[in-house]
């Protein structure tokens, strides 16, 4: 920390650990005179400051990367959610539609039916189908 003497001529850099809470006896060796020196609470201020900027400069670095590498790693989290989302929405879409088709299909099959012979049957054939993979899936989880 900086001293000034009180002539105001001299100043003088020293350590602030040299100077306890309670205030140190200085001499200024340009003009010879001796003053009890207090840290007042504007120069604790500042040494608190000068001393958190320190501690602030030497962290930086490491906490850089880490910030950075974490970055990395949320963009390639939402990298993965933006290529999932899609292919989830798009196969949902899908079975939903297709429920709907089946839906459909079965709404009109006696119509359909005269048109393509044998529609029913494939359509119950279908049913059969899916309730076997149902009992199969079912089957799966037990
Ligand atoms: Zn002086």
């Amino acid at each position: 920390m900086i001293i000034t003497c009180p002539c105001e001529k001299k100043q003088f850099e020293i350590d602030d650990k040299l100077i306890p809470e309670k205030g140190k006896l200085l001499q200024c060796g340009s003009c010879d005179r001796k003053w009890f020196f207090k840290k007042t609470i504007e120069v604790k201020k500042k040494i608190e400051r000068i001393s958190t900027k320190t501690k602030t400069n030497k962290i930086p670095k490491e906490t850089e990367d880490i910030i950075i590498e974490a970055e990395k790693n949320n963009s390639k989290v939402e990298n993965l959610k933006k290529i999932n989302l899609p292919i989830l929405n798009l196969l949902l879409i899908t079975l939903i539609s297709f429920a709907a088709l089946i839906i459909f299909l079965d709404t009109f099959k006696i119509q359909i039916n005269n048109f393509v012979p044998g529609f029913e049957f494939l359509l119950e054939n279908f049913y059969e189908t899916l309730k076997d993979f149902y009992l199969f899936t079912i089957d799966l989880i037990k």
